[in-house]
């Protein structure tokens, strides 16, 4: 059976100094934070539904979008920043560090920005992989590499909603980033737990935030 690392290892924060593991604690009136985040859309199915979650509980979240599906749903895409949620550049393709060359995976960042109108100057690496030349341009270019505390794994069937959920809520504390998906791989999954990890939320005190 694979490894499953819900929480990232206390020492890769270390490694990686530059990339962003956790948000800010705490909002200036002392009020616990903690960060939800979704890749991989925007699409019509899923997305809308997750905005619609969010409202019930006023929670804000950040969406790392794939600049192609802005393309292929604006609709969508422009209810995501009505509703004040913060965007990501995920790329415009989805590509992965580890299988394209240098030149094609950073046209598929600037692609995202030029594609969508936006520069957000939040990037989320697809797959996790990144290499440190790279790293080091998105940081020239103005980026912050969004990383995560726990992996939701809404996307693997391989492990239940309810031991995923067990422990992102046992271990949830101010600062927590948090990966969710809003694409049809995690639908079943992802629409079980985040009403409970937004009802946890609420019921202890956090306030869901979006990344700035
Ligand atoms: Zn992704």
């Amino acid at each position: 059976m694979p490894m499953r690392l819900h929480v990232i290892p206390f020492w890769l924060p270390w490694l990686f100094p530059k990339r962003m593991w956790s948000g800010r604690q705490y909002s200036s009136s002392g009020r616990k934070r903690i960060y939800l985040t979704f890749d991989d859309g925007p699409i019509p199915e899923i997305t809308p539904w997750v905005l619609q979650q969010l409202g019930q509980h006023q929670a804000q979240a950040t969406f790392f979008c794939i600049g192609e599906n802005t393309q292929r749903h604006p609709e969508v895409f422009q209810q995501i920043s009505e509703q004040g949620h913060a965007i990501g550049n995920h790329t415009h393709t989805h590509v992965s560090d580890a299988r394209v060359p240098q030149k094609a995976y950073r046209k598929s960042v600037t692609d995202f920005a030029q594609h969508t109108g936006l520069k957000p100057d939040l990037f989320r690496p697809p797959y996790g992989r990144l290499k440190s030349n790279n790293a080091r341009w998105l940081n020239r270019m103005g980026y912050r590499i969004v990383m995560w505390n726990f992996l939701s794994y809404d996307w693997d069937s391989g492990v239940s909603k309810e031991e995923s959920l067990a422990k992102i809520i046992g271990q949830i504390k101010p600062g927590s980033i948090i990966v969710f998906h809003d694409s049809l791989k995690a639908e079943s999954k992802m629409k079980w737990m985040l009403p409970r990890v937004l009802d946890y939320a609420r019921a202890n005190g956090y306030d869901c935030t979006a990344l700035e």
